[in-house]
């Protein structure tokens, strides 16, 4: 009964406002990272394919800034859990990885990827070669016309094509789009990975919450409010690595919303983010993605963006207890 109420209090709470200190009660702490290198075993992902390029799969540049990535989490977080989906090179369906980051109760999940482009085909002339061609001429007229045909030979340039690497170059992050709430509210409230037909909100010390049947009506309400507040803080994480990159000199391509939407995003019941590291077939990007360099580097600043993430966080927590 006591229980009842607090359900009822708890859904008209969240119809009311999107108030933060709803979610400030509930959202404590950050306990627990996904890192998702992104592809893997006979999925390569993107390959560099430009001439004279590393040839360099995604599948491996993910596997070892994830790695890296990891143990910087682990590093300067030691308090929290940090859980890749891989760390060797095996394939993994996206619904697997999804299940990775549900079943773990993740609070954030962070999915690294490197983009690539169309690339165009150069061609240069390699030398030259004597062919034979036919003239072709007719003599005669009406029906004795007769088609003649006169072999010649002719020098002509022997060409070589290419492939060259793309312009464009830098780090994006993304989202999943704001027009997919509804597949995060399906993830929410799916069974998938979970013990009961209940979902535990986030980490909450407040037992009712974490008994709350999302499949009731009120549960439902509960659900979007809580694939908004999920998109929120997607985006705002988002903004944070993309400011780290920024201080790295690298372009920082900005916070994207994809219009066909990325399913991982939408299958995980938690705050995502998937960030485009560089391009694959840009040759500057690609040597950086694959030096034990550029791969510190990247995983330096989605850590200290993740601080400055945890750091609010809990700070909002204090300020909304201290207002209560
Ligand atoms: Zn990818």
């Amino acid at each position: 009964m006591i229980k009842y109420i607090s359900k009822t209090l708890l859904f008209f709470t969240a119809l009311n406002s999107f108030n933060p200190t709803l979610f400030a009660q509930t959202v404590k702490k950050l306990k627990t990272i996904v890192v998702d290198a992104g592809h893997g075993g006979t999925d390569y992902g993107a390959v560099g394919q430009y001439e004279h390029s590393l040839r360099s799969n995604e599948k491996d540049v993910t596997l070892g800034i994830s790695l890296k990535l990891v143990d910087e989490l682990k590093k300067q977080m030691p308090d929290l859990n940090i859980i890749p989906t891989r760390t060797s090179d095996i394939y993994q369906d996206p619904r697997e990885k999804a299940n990775i980051a549900n079943e773990n109760k993740g609070d954030l999940f962070i999915c690294i990827h490197a983009d690539s482009g169309p690339l165009q085909t150069g061609r240069r002339q390699v030398g030259s070669h004597t062919v034979t061609r036919y003239k072709i001429t007719y003599k005669g007229k009406g029906r004795r016309k007769k088609k003649i045909s006169t072999p010649y030979t002719t020098v002509e340039p022997l060409y070589e094509y290419y492939k060259l690497p793309i312009a464009r170059n830098g780090t994006s992050v993304w989202i999943f789009a704001a027009h997919k709430t509804s597949d995060k509210l399906k993830a929410i409230m799916s069974e998938s990975g979970q013990n009961e037909s209940e979902f535990e909100i986030e980490s909450g010390t407040d037992s009712t919450l974490n008994n709350f049947d999302f499949n009731s009506p009120e549960g439902r309400a509960i659900a979007q409010v809580y694939a908004k507040r999920y998109q929120e803080k997607s985006d705002w994480l988002a903004r944070l690595v993309n400011d780290e990159i920024e201080k790295t000199g690298r372009p920082a391509l900005g916070v994207n919303q994809r219009q066909k939407g990325i399913w991982v995003l939408q299958a995980t019941k938690m705050p995502s983010i998937l960030i485009e590291t560089g391009f694959i077939n840009n040759q500057a990007d690609e040597n950086y993605l694959n030096s034990e360099a550029g791969q510190t580097e990247l995983a330096k600043v989605i850590t200290n963006a993740v601080l400055k993430y945890k750091t609010q966080l809990e700070n909002n927590n204090n300020q909304s207890t201290a207002a209560q």
